[in-house]
């Protein structure tokens, strides 16, 4: 089937309706390299199970992944050792507390991290990844998602630099993590991967196919290649619902109802299911989506990202609530 010249067009008009909600957001500060973003830029991709790629907005810009990170870092380490194993060492409870809180730790004293997709879940699974080095744990992140996005990827010198000199808090928490024996390498060991997993360039384009492979339980329906085992991918969405959105992730899944991961640099990756009873037009068999807008709110999501998806999931009946 060719691109739909109707979806673009409402792609277009979506973007250009939401673009004015980039002012409910600031560009994340306690990152300098990040906060020097322009905030006004709003960009999205959609790619259909047939390859078919929907571009609209500021689309061409790279930035890096952030936290949409944890999720594949997540997903690499559960391939290598199996879903058992990482979850005997991180667990899936949401917190309700910010990201890179310390709360939980000090008030529950859990036996592991609430979730890989707080800053001490994440610290904790970059630090699992195979290989004796952090430079060898890097490298096998970054291949796998090599693998998946079918291209070379590159970090970003000047963020990790940047978030290396200021990460005074994620220092803080991987010091706790490592008090309560749930890091098998040292501080600055575990830091330096998770920065640097951070750090990764990607592009909106690159984000929709990642969430259409997800949203296909780790199968490309495109190229026909498995990446990654149902299960994975099962844990892997309902982290994404549960605790994708940072702690606005109930009024996510209410709202807009897609499984998604943001990142503090304002990037958004959303898996949308195949969803075969739909009445609408649009994607009735799945899509991935990836979302730019590099002003954040509060939660540290993109705010007038988060509300063009509530817009996209409304109109082309896209939550699979
Ligand atoms: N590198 C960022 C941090 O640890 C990622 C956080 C995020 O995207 N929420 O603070």
């Amino acid at each position: 089937m060719q691109n739909n010249p109707h979806i673009q067009e409402q792609l277009e008009k979506w973007v250009e309706e939401n673009r004015g909600h980039v002012v409910l957001g600031t560009t994340a500060q306690y990152i300098p390299a990040l906060g020097n973003e322009d905030p006004a830029q709003l960009g999205i991709c959609m790619i259909d199970e047939e390859g078919n790629y929907y571009a609209a907005g500021d689309t061409e810009k790279e930035f890096t992944l952030q936290s949409v990170s944890k999720a594949l870092s997540f997903i690499a380490v559960c391939c290598h050792y199996g879903l058992d194993y990482v979850l005997e060492r991180v667990d899936v409870e949401p917190t309700g507390e910010a990201f890179n809180s310390i709360i939980p730790f000090e008030i529950h004293r859990p036996n592991k991290p609430f979730n890989p997709f707080i800053n001490a879940g994440a610290i904790t699974v970059s630090a699992l990844l195979p290989g004796q080095t952090p430079q060898k744990k890097f490298q096998f992140l970054l291949e796998f998602l090599e693998k998946l996005v079918g291209h070379p990827l590159e970090m970003d010198q000047e963020v990790y630099d940047s978030e290396w000199q200021t990460s005074h808090r994620n220092r803080a928490l991987a010091y706790y993590l490592k008090e309560a024996n749930f890091l098998d390498i040292e501080v600055e060991e575990a830091l330096d991967i998770y920065i640097s997993q951070c750090a990764i360039k990607i592009n909106v384009k690159d984000l929709a196919l990642i969430g259409l492979i997800i949203g296909y339980d780790g199968y490309n329906p495109i190229t026909k290649e498995r990446h990654f085992s149902d299960d994975i991918a099962q844990v892997v969405k309902v982290l994404m619902v549960t605790c994708g959105m940072y702690n606005s992730s109930g009024n996510f899944a209410a709202h807009v109802g897609i499984p998604a991961k943001s990142g503090v640099s304002g990037g958004i990756l959303a898996a949308v299911p195949p969803k075969l009873h739909s009445q609408t037009y649009a994607f009735r068999a799945g899509a991935g989506i990836g979302v730019y807008g590099p002003a954040i709110d509060v939660q540290g999501n993109s705010a007038a990202g988060t509300m063009m998806l509530k817009q996209i999931s409304k109109e082309w009946d896209l939550s699979i609530f």
